[in-house]
């Protein structure tokens, strides 16, 4: 086994490194940094030693818990047999063929057609590709625009981040300006009118997005692209029925509905895919990757229903588009694994219960002071500070009360995320009942720590 090297030797060579979404300038401080050097089940390990309960579970994605055998030799007898092949031109393997067959069957509807990119980003961006040369096929080159929504997170690619809210590309250029309208934020919290129930704010939402769609016009529009819930953006939870409906509205225009599950599908919200399961409806593409493969290889998958692929599939359409890793062996095969472990320990079944007491358990964090709401569902839960919880007045946007939150976690032996002034917990879903009291307990002090 190599030996680990120091902090100092880690940090040291990390300054050539450009960590993602970080106030780089911030990071030249080498104490501002934590390095990771192992990890097990639902703990990761860091370069002092400490043991952390990892609460986010690498980044929304380590679903199955970290370092399961099965997925490691998988991973290793995959690349023992075939190292690397493409699914370019004619060519297939083994592992891609069966992994698109298992998410198809798992997807719902008919939804059974699987192309594979390495990120979630990728994903996206393959969906809206794969559209407008749809509604070219179709005669309906017109059909271009994109609705996002204000509180989106769909990646940082230009396109994906494009979809995303602005609010995410601060000061950066989105190369795709103009193709991309966003809907209003749907997470009730944030209402301007504080009497609005949530019945009458889904009214608001719906009526926002009828007037957009007569606006710009249905025949310029491709598609509608939606998480089932808000992930990056601060858990954002649109409010009940808000899926369904705008998944009627969508199909009433000709605009294709694309679900960026790359955060809830793979057990995170108690299911497979949460669009059937949790919120009623089947839309015409799903987007994954995180809990695809746990995290164990970056692996991401763009789920389309049988009649856009009849459409682009048609004699003499040309599918020009694919990743040199699209469906990578080692990828495919520890996402393989993955699933059969999720199927095997019915992790799904799992989080319906432990998922709900974390879930329970953080919501009951709302009586703290500085709390102002606390969303989000099963293993996805965000909890928003403010300065003032009855006029819902935030902190200043500097204030950064998630990170000093975040700060004292983990001292406390438990990594959180911060995001502004909000705290993100997103763990993996093996956490016993034991352990998910703790992180409930940390999150608590270290709020009170903060106040
Ligand atoms: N979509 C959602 C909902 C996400 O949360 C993310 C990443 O967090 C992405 C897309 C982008 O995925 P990736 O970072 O793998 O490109």
């Amino acid at each position: 086994m190599t030996k680990m090297p120091s902090t100092d030797e880690i940090l040291t060579k990390d300054a050539h490194l450009i960590q993602s979404f970080a106030n780089l300038d911030a990071l030249k401080q080498a104490d501002a940094r934590t390095a990771i050097v192992g990890a097990d089940g639902v703990h990761v390990i860091d370069s002092e030693g400490n043991r952390l309960l990892d609460g986010i579970g690498g980044l929304w994605c380590v679903n199955v818990g970290h370092k399961r055998r099965e997925i490691i030799d998988a991973i290793t007898e995959q690349l023992e047999t075939l190292d690397y092949y493409s699914t370019f031109y004619n060519f297939t393997h083994p592992k891609a063929a069966a992994l698109a067959a298992k998410v198809a069957s798992l997807a719902p509807g008919n939804l059974n057609r699987v192309h594979f990119g390495n990120s979630g980003s990728v994903a996206n961006d393959s969906a809206v590709r794969m559209l407008h040369h749809y509604f070219n096929r179709l005669g309906k080159p017109k059909k271009k625009k994109v609705l996002s929504r204000h509180g989106a997170y769909h990646g940082s690619t230009h396109l994906a981040m494009a979809m995303t809210t602005p609010a995410y590309s601060d000061g950066w250029d989105t190369a795709a300006d103009g193709l991309v309208h966003h809907l209003m934020e749907p997470c009730h919290y944030h209402r301007t009118d504080p009497e609005m129930t949530e019945a009458e704010f889904l009214d608001v939402l719906i009526e926002d997005a009828r007037k957009a769609i007569h606006d710009i016009g249905p025949e310029n529009i491709a598609c509608f692209i939606a998480e089932p819930i808000q992930g990056a953006g601060g858990v954002l939870v649109a409010p009940d029925g808000y899926n369904k409906a705008m998944r009627e509205l969508t199909a009433e225009n000709e605009i294709k509905y694309i679900a960026d599950e790359v955060v809830t599908a793979f057990g995170r919200l108690g299911a497979m895919f949460a669009s059937q399961d949790v919120f009623g409806m089947t839309p015409d593409i799903i987007t994954t990757a995180k809990g695809l493969t746990s995290g164990y290889q970056p692996l991401s998958a763009t789920i389309i229903d049988d009649e856009i692929y009849e459409v682009i599939s048609e004699p003499g359409a040309m599918f020009l588009h694919g990743m040199t890793y699209s469906g990578h062996p080692a990828a495919a095969a520890a996402a393989l694994a993955n699933i059969e472990i999720m199927e095997r320990e019915d992790i799904p079944g799992r989080v319906k219960t432990t998922g709900k007491q974390f879930e329970t358990g953080l919501k009951g964090l709302i009586d703290l002071d500085i709390v102002g709401d606390v969303r989000g569902s099963h293993f996805m839960i965000g909890l928003e500070f403010v300065r003032d919880k009855a006029t819902r007045t935030p902190f200043e946007a500097d204030a950064n009360v998630g990170m000093a939150v975040a700060q004292h976690c983990q001292k406390r032996g438990l990594v959180a995320r911060a995001l502004g002034n909000s705290l993100i917990l997103s763990p993996t879903l093996v956490m016993t009942p034991e352990q998910i009291d703790v992180v409930v307990g940390t999150v608590g002090e270290s709020i009170r720590a903060t106040m």
